[in-house]
């Protein structure tokens, strides 16, 4: 915890005085951020810093390997990322839902693995089996089946977007955007999902 808060001390003495009339706007007139993130928890994948983005300008939900799941009739239990995307589309009203998924994503190396699940009594091993849908469209002998899943599973998790009612609602009546994008970690670029044709192209 001490290197928190130095890291605390540090923020409030450099960054804090130039944020300081922005945080006041925002704690005023409340939040109105354009664009909701689905990142994975990964601490090299910060949406912020990839985005150059303020406070304010980010509704953000990780989790690992940033999935969505699809709806779910049952609401027994806690659905916190389907809570978290309900709020974003229906009290925040963002225009844009971007699922960023990254290169060496361990979640999307758990789920090549060969390794049994318990799905019955691990949440990570539930959660990973989001996943399932997208291994199934990979070729047999594809050459990167890690790059190939962490694209694929950013279009599933699209996919399961357009599960949520207000989700479809949104896109129809007020032109919601779902979009995709793929970060390198090993050297910070971006490609970006053409929502056409699902390809991913580098931003230059
Ligand atoms: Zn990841």
């Amino acid at each position: 915890m001490e290197h928190l808060i130095e890291g605390y001390r540090v923020y409030r003495e450099r960054r804090w005085p130039e944020l300081r009339a922005l945080h006041r706007r925002l704690a005023e007139r409340g939040q109105s951020p354009r664009t909701l993130v689905i990142a994975c928890s990964d601490s090299r994948v910060d949406p912020a810093t990839i985005f150059n983005a303020d406070p304010g300008e980010l509704f953000v939900v990780r989790n690992v390997a940033n999935l969505a799941p699809p709806c779910e009739e049952n609401h027994v239990g806690f659905h916190g990322v389907s809570a978290a995307i309900e709020f974003g589309v229906t009290k925040l009203f963002v225009e844009t839902i971007l699922v960023l998924g990254h290169a060496q994503c361990g979640g999307v190396v758990a789920a090549l693995s060969n390794a049994p699940r318990d799905s019955q009594h691990s949440f990570l091993d539930a959660w990973i089996g989001l996943l399932d849908p997208a291994k199934a469209r990979i070729p047999p002998g594809c050459g990167d089946p890690h790059a190939a899943l962490e694209y694929e599973s950013i279009r599933v998790t699209i996919e399961n977007l357009k599960t949520f009612p207000f989700v479809r609602a949104a896109v129809a009546e007020r032109g919601l955007r779902l979009a995709g994008a793929r970060y390198g970690v090993a050297d910070g670029g971006l490609e970006v999902m053409d929502p056409e044709t699902g390809r991913f192209s580098p931003v230059v």
